[in-house]
């Protein structure tokens, strides 16, 4: 009984440390002479030219926040908000939202960096040492050629049955408004395949409208802006991506990856002041209808072809 509700109480103060907004480290009232301009002050920076207070000397650690500052890696710390991400995602976006800019690495360079990082894991850096994308492409490879030759039997087979008159004439129609919508469907899946970063981005943004519509009468977010929301979405982007390193990182990415599809329920859910059901429903709503989207925008383009070949 102890142990539970030793547990319990841990649970409310982990709770407590999620909501709680991060904390800035207190100012130092030292008093400074900027080495650069001469100026006296107190505080953190310089106020006339800039220069950060601290690290007068070139000690090795001082060396090492310069290297990481100098890459934009030191203020607002890349790490922190690596575990803010993983722990508190939804209060992170909150506090961002509020304004809290300093506190946290930029939104859209920690999207970049963690797609430099996915390349570097899926090309090589995992513990199975290897090249995921390329056994990918070589397995893609095979399966459309694997189609082609297929395609072609199908294509050889057809003109042995041919009548005569309007028959065949219907026939070759059919099997060119087949043959259209198949290449335009291995085209589109190719392309998604080739371009896959382009694509999820372009998927997050079809996303945001739905899931926009669905949270912005949530109670802790009301009069959110679309802008606003979207730019909560490149973290969630941000949030699914470290996942994703680590999934490839131990090489468990085929099963892992449809959990991570269901991650960004924790921050919305965070964000929102919605319950779990709530929020799981409007999400699982949103993706329907982008999907639904999708799918008419396929449909829409199978028609096109139906027009193309009968009509024209
Ligand atoms: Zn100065």
């Amino acid at each position: 009984m102890k142990t539970s509700t030793d547990l319990k109480k841990r649970y409310r103060l982990f709770r407590l440390w999620q909501q709680r907004p991060y904390r800035v480290a207190p100012m130092s009232d030292e008093q400074h002479s900027c080495p650069t301009c001469g100026t006296n002050y107190v505080g953190n920076y310089c106020p006339r030219c800039g220069q950060s207070s601290f690290s007068r000397r070139f000690s090795f650690k001082g060396n090492l926040t310069r290297f990481l500052e100098e890459w934009g890696f030191g203020n607002r710390s890349f790490l922190r908000t690596i575990r803010d991400l993983v722990l508190r995602p939804g209060y992170l976006i909150r506090d961002y939202l509020n304004g809290m800019f300093m506190a946290y690495f930029p939104p859209f360079k920690m999207l970049l960096m963690l797609a430099a990082i996915t390349l570097l894991v899926s090309t090589g850096f995992n513990i199975k040492r290897q090249n995921l994308i390329q056994k990918e492409q070589t397995e893609l490879e095979e399966t459309f050629s694997e189609n082609k030759t297929e395609q072609e039997e199908t294509a050889v087979a057809a003109p042995s049955e041919k009548d005569s008159g309007k028959e065949s004439a219907d026939d070759e129609k059919s099997t060119r408004f087949a043959k259209i919508v198949s290449t335009m469907l291995i085209k589109g899946y190719r392309f998604i395949y080739d371009y896959y970063s382009l694509t999820t981005i372009a998927w997050i943004i079809l996303l945001s409208g739905p899931l926009f519509w669905m949270f912005r009468h949530a109670p802790k977010i009301l009069g959110i802006a679309y802008s606003e929301f979207f730019l909560a979405m490149i973290w969630c982007e941000s949030m699914m991506a470290i996942f994703s390193i680590v999934s490839i990182f131990l090489c468990i990415d085929t099963y892992a990856q449809f959990f991570i599809l269901l991650t960004p329920v924790i921050p919305l859910r965070q964000l929102s002041g919605y319950s779990y059901w709530q929020t799981i429903l409007r999400y699982i709503a949103s993706y329907t209808l982008a999907a639904c989207f999708i799918i008419f925008l396929i449909i829409l383009s199978i028609v096109g072809a139906l027009f193309y070949v009968y009509f024209s």
